[in-house]
């Protein structure tokens, strides 16, 4: 499943993986409206790029 990061906009792919994974962090409610790329579902650093 391709999205666009709600946030810092970057192309990403859902992958089973990560909803699993965001299954278990954040109980699917982000996922009901909002997606997060992998790196930020993750915790990590987001994305410096933007969208003009
Ligand atoms: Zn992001």
């Amino acid at each position: 499943m391709a999205y666009e990061c709600w946030h810092c906009k970057a192309d990403c792919v859902f992958t089973a993986q990560d909803q699993k994974h965001s299954f278990e962090v954040q109980n699917a409610k982000i996922n009901q409206h909002r997606r997060l790329c992998t790196a930020m579902l993750r915790g990590l650093e987001p994305h410096s790029q933007r969208a003009a």
